[in-house]
């Protein structure tokens, strides 16, 4: 079909399979934290693709490090590695706790490989018995069987038939459940370090250091899903940086691309050598392309400058929204870390998230919802202040056409 073909938002419903319900407006074109629809309207983008565009829109390293890329090199399947995927598996191992990577092409997939290689490590250590894998009420883990099953909102689970056996879910922040549930039959305890889909909520040291105890206690591996808080997104290169404890196993991918599919699986070397010749794999997996993006987006964001850039940006945002409040008392509680803000509507504005999104769009704003209760903003990390100074006018038109 040539490019003159018209398309439109009807088309969706009449072409798409209907999972999804896309807004009413089709962005074309976009630069920094800016967007533009077909119509040519223009909106500041506090959603950054959710938590994907984490260098905004078109940024000009991002497209020479994809177009020099794609003028060398675009695949060669895993019979034989490639110079991008081993510069930025070494870069990773730089950065972070970890001695080896997986890479993947989502999420999902990354979390697939984490879960199949702690069972794998506990069947070759330990025997087939310890297989248990315990996860965290209202966690998201990704859209495939396995990572529906370990994620904790039954909705993404019912109606395809059973679940994965061997998995158990315990609240959120809450020791005594954990330790009520962890046995020698465990091999990993998979932690969201803040749940991003279950309404951006933040995991409490303490409760971190308990389950790390109780990890070792049990020999059972951590597994750290920074999918949503990794890559800068709270300040840190990764959100367990500010936590008291080092995961066993921990999968990041998202920002990790800002916009190009990749995903990786981070882990140690005892851990590792469970996933032997043959054991798993992937078709694109750390291809050159995905990887020569990545490589930059990761040497533009761990930098000082870009880590402090996130908390100064938070201050800002937060300070708006506070005002806002102070204003409208909309919200309970604005929390997150770094740029993952959840904003939580007061008991009387239940349910209004949705609502919000849609004002707040027809004022030439894009947030996010977390849940029907919350308000969730994921900005470029390289969001202007201007552009924040911007939403937030725009977001309080927004709000002032909540109750017209
Ligand atoms: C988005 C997300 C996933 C799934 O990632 P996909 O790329 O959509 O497969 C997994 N875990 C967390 C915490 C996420 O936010």
């Amino acid at each position: 079909m040539s490019e003159s073909m018209q398309v439109s938002r009807s088309d969706f419903d009449r072409y798409m399979v209907p999972n999804y319900a896309p807004v009413d407006m089709i962005p074309v074109r976009g630069r920094g934290s800016r967007l533009w629809d077909q119509q040519g309207r223009e909106y500041i983008d506090l959603a950054g693709g959710i938590a994907v565009n984490a260098l905004g829109h078109a940024h000009p390293a991002m497209i020479e490090a994809l177009t020099e890329q794609a003028g060398k090199l675009w695949h060669l399947s895993n019979v034989m590695t490639n110079e991008p995927a081993l510069r930025l598996a070494a870069r990773l191992i730089e950065a972070t706790f970890a001695e080896k990577v997986f890479f993947a092409n989502s999420g999902a997939e990354a979390n697939e490989a984490a879960f199949k290689l702690a069972r794998r490590w506990a069947h070759d250590s330990f025997g087939p018995d310890k297989h248990e894998i315990i996860a965290c009420t209202n966690s998201f883990h990704g859209r495939t069987l396995f990572t529906v099953s370990v994620g904790g909102q039954p909705k993404y689970s019912e109606g395809f038939g059973p679940a994965l056996p061997g998995i158990s879910h315990v609240p959120y922040n809450d020791l005594a459940a954990l330790e009520a549930t962890i046995s020698d039959a465990t091999c990993a305890v998979v932690v969201e370090p803040i749940q991003g889909e279950g309404g951006v909520i933040a995991a409490d040291n303490d409760w971190l250091r308990g389950v790390r105890a109780l990890c070792d206690r049990h020999n059972a591996l951590l597994v750290f899903d920074e999918v949503q808080s990794g890559m800068g997104r709270t300040g840190k290169l990764f959100a367990y940086m500010d936590t008291p404890v080092l995961p066993d196993i921990l999968t990041t991918a998202k920002s990790l691309g800002g916009g190009f599919p990749i995903a990786a699986m981070l882990t140690i070397d005892r851990v590792a050598k469970h996933f032997g010749v043959g054991t798993h794999g992937s078709t694109y997996g750390g291809n050159p392309l995905g990887c020569a993006v990545a490589e930059r987006v990761l040497d533009i964001i761990n930098t000082r400058e870009v880590l402090d850039g996130v908390v100064q940006r938070r201050q800002w945002l937060v300070d708006g929204l506070q005002a806002l409040n102070a204003e409208f008392g909309l919200f309970s509680e604005i929390r997150g870390r770094g740029l993952l803000i959840g904003a939580q509507f007061v008991e009387a504005r239940r349910g209004q998230a949705r609502l919000l999104q849609e004002a707040a769009q027809k004022a030439g704003l894009l947030v996010l919802q977390a849940g029907p209760d919350v308000m969730r903003l994921a900005p470029s990390l390289l969001i202007e202040q201007q552009d924040i100074e911007e939403a937030l006018q725009r977001l309080r038109l927004a709000v002032q056409g909540l109750d017209a």
